[in-house]
């Protein structure tokens, strides 16, 4: 069992992106955003922002705008959670349900206070 096949993904079908050419939210061959501004702004009215922005850390996924945050970003906070969660690997790694649900649930603050104020 891979840890993402626990990560819940049914706030999927309320993501506002699906009212946008999805291309807006990844960047070119040349690293250039086709409408950054846009996306951002998509993301910023979105009802699954947060959760968006978890999952896309969770599942170590560095490519476009993830609930409003760009890759470089993402990087960066899993940086700070992998240093957070190391301890609770070493502990519980055994029970990868547990450390899967512990990494979510603290994602999630970490988001909200971090890059949702
Ligand atoms: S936060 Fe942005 S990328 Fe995520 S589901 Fe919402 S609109 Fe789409």
């Amino acid at each position: 069992m891979r840890i993402s096949d626990s990560v819940d993904t049914t706030w999927m079908v309320q993501s506002k992106c699906k009212e946008v050419r999805i291309d807006y939210f990844f960047e070119d061959e040349n690293g250039e955003w086709k409408d950054y501004n846009l996306a951002k702004s998509t993301c910023e009215t979105c009802p699954v922002r947060a959760q968006c922005l978890d999952y896309a850390v969770f599942i170590r996924d560095d490519q476009g705008m993830w609930g409003g945050v760009a890759g470089e970003n993402r990087r960066k906070l899993r940086y700070k959670l992998n240093k957070t969660f190391d301890s609770y690997i070493k502990t519980y790694e055994e029970d990868i349900d547990f450390v899967a649900w512990q990494i979510k649930r603290s994602s999630a603050d970490t988001v909200k206070n971090t890059f949702l104020q």
